[in-house]
């Protein structure tokens, strides 16, 4: 099963993604979380995408799709995958398109995350998420069972991400619409776009997000 989630910024792409992982073991790809990861090891990637990232800005269409080629080789993707981030622009998409007709394989989904921009500012600006293990919280819609410990993995630090603050989220909104809402229309054409009511609530979003695969794959 190969799944892309698009949406944007805070629509609830990494927490469905997060619960599909556990219901149909298929691995989460998420391109924002790598990125993060070469930040904090302060690789030559890392340093590069630090001020782009900071910015609200994509990275290299090139760079990313080597990335992501990489990525799906490994073990953990033989079951399916789910892509959280990535593509992001139609030359991403078309890169995509051509690695999996190289493989006769072709993406199963794309689950389109639709929530308005209001309610996206009060998501973004609540998230944080446990240092150790990723697993990701709201201050007011979803905090830990237990107050300061991860459901997870028992940790008890938590991060806040740097590109979350409101100069950074208008303009990461603005890439969304200018260079990866394009992809709509490229994957309506290919008939394999489903939308989905985002402004439910985390529950009631991947109910709706099983009917579609229930029905498709
Ligand atoms: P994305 O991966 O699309 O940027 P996230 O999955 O990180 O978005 O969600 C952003 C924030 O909103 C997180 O703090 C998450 O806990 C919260 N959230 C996600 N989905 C919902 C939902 N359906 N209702 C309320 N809060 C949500
Ligand atoms: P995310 O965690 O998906 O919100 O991504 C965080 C940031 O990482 C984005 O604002 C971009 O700067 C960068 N990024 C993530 N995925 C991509 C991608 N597919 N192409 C280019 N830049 C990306």
């Amino acid at each position: 099963m190969k799944i892309v989630f698009l949406g944007p910024p805070g629509a609830g792409k990494g927490t469905q993604a997060q619960i599909l992982v556990n219901k149909y073991r298929i691995a989460q790809i998420s391109t924002g979380d790598m990125l993060r990861a070469e930040v904090k090891n302060q690789t030559d990637i890392g340093k590069l995408a630090k001020s782009i990232m900071d910015a609200g800005q994509l990275l290299p269409d090139d760079l990313m799709i080597k990335m992501i080629e990489t990525r799906i080789h490994k073990n953990d993707c033989h079951n399916g995958f789910i892509l959280d981030g990535f593509p992001r622009s139609l030359g991403q998409a078309q890169a995509l398109d051509k690695m999996f007709a190289l493989q006769h394989t072709k993406i199963d989904l794309v689950l389109l995350l639709e929530v308005d921009e209001q309610v996206l500012a009060d998501r973004i600006s609540g998230r944080f998420s446990c240092a150790n293990c990723g697993a990701s919280y709201h201050k007011t819609m979803k905090q830990p069972k237990v107050k300061g410990v991860c459901d997870v993995c028992g940790a008890t630090e938590f991060v806040y991400r740097a590109d979350d603050n409101k100069e950074t989220v208008l303009a990461r909104l603005e890439t969304y619409k200018k260079q990866t809402a394009p992809l709509l229309p490229y994957y309506e054409q290919k008939k394999c776009l489903y939308r989905i009511d985002g402004m439910k609530n985390v529950n009631e979003v991947a109910k709706e997000i099983d009917q579609i695969i229930k029905n498709i794959v």
